[in-house]
């Protein structure tokens, strides 16, 4: 096990930056960039710091949105591959280094942290992206997604996942007990129950809080989805907005620090920050779920 403490509680906003719902028809093409403005207003208001992680087809697509974003919130870029295909009929390699490129012709300098599409990621997938210079990952949600994933017993807190060396893991953010995740689509479906829990609820000491822009503002994009997924993305989309300032001020007032991915990843690879480490052989560990060599914290 190789898990990572501070003793601080801190408090990750993290935005997935991607086309609305991969329609490949006309007219569905990152619709919801249109509230590109009106979200730089939200999370200024929210006076939070804000990681993205972009889609570097989306990077290419639409450089100058992503300069307003850069230019005018307090904001850092990681990469979310670079076509967010959630088959994963592809080789993963070249996906990101794809991505990789795409990142550096904009920003002029090398991503060091990655998230995957849905979350869908294998043990050799961290071994790579570790080999291709990538510093940290954010993709192991410690939570239950049918046909995606079964990580409820994945650690809630960061950790050096299975087949890494040197990557540490910044998992996306769950209740703990619950494993619900803390990301905004939960709190929408599920309503103001989950909210209210949220200031009582036992958490995790780093707590990752994602959105996506589909999450907040309304296109025609929703209306194009299939039922049921159109049902549940629709549902609590008017009061979306309200919702996250009041998340994000209940977390706040439970004494979270806001930081960013970076913030974190630098607090938790300081030399005093390893709970506990022990030399178990590696055989010992295999075959093993991507997030088995750390302790569950749960
Ligand atoms: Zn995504």
């Amino acid at each position: 096990m190789n898990k990572h403490t501070t003793g601080e509680k801190f408090l990750c906003l993290t935005l997935d930056l991607e086309n609305d719902w991969y329609f490949d028809e006309p007219g569905y093409d990152h619709l919801t960039f249109e509230y590109i403005d009106t979200f730089i207003d939200l999370i200024n208001d929210l006076d939070v710091p804000l990681s993205v992680f972009v889609v570097g087809q989306t990077l290419e697509q639409y450089p100058e949105e992503i300069d307003r974003l850069s230019n005018q919130l307090e904001c850092e870029f990681h990469l979310h591959s670079y076509q967010h295909d959630t088959s994963k009929n592809y080789d993963f390699r070249e996906e990101v280094i794809n991505g990789k490129e795409a990142y550096r012709n904009h920003f002029g300098r090398n991503p060091t942290g990655y998230r995957a599409p849905q979350g869908n990621i294998a043990e050799h997938e961290l071994s790579l992206l570790e080999e291709l210079g990538f510093e940290f990952d954010s993709s192991i949600f410690p939570s239950y997604r049918p046909g995606v994933y079964n990580n409820l017993s994945a650690p809630l807190t960061p950790y050096t996942p299975a087949g890494a060396t040197s990557l540490l893991e910044i998992p996306p953010g769950a209740f703990s007990g619950i494993r619900i995740p803390t990301s905004h689509s939960y709190f929408k479906l599920i309503g103001r129950s989950l909210s209210s829990y949220l200031s009582v609820s036992p958490l995790p000491e780093v707590l990752v809080y994602s959105i996506h822009l589909q999450d907040l503002f309304k296109t025609a994009s929703h209306d194009h989805l299939p039922v049921p997924k159109r049902w549940i993305m629709k549902r609590n989309l008017n009061n979306a907005e309200r919702m996250l300032r009041k998340n994000i001020s209940t977390l706040l007032s439970r004494g979270y620090q806001p930081r960013t991915m970076t913030d974190i990843y630098s607090a938790h690879t300081r030399d005093d920050s390893y709970e506990s480490q022990t030399n178990a052989p590696k055989d010992h560990l295999d075959p093993s779920p991507v997030w088995a060599s750390a302790e569950n914290d749960d």
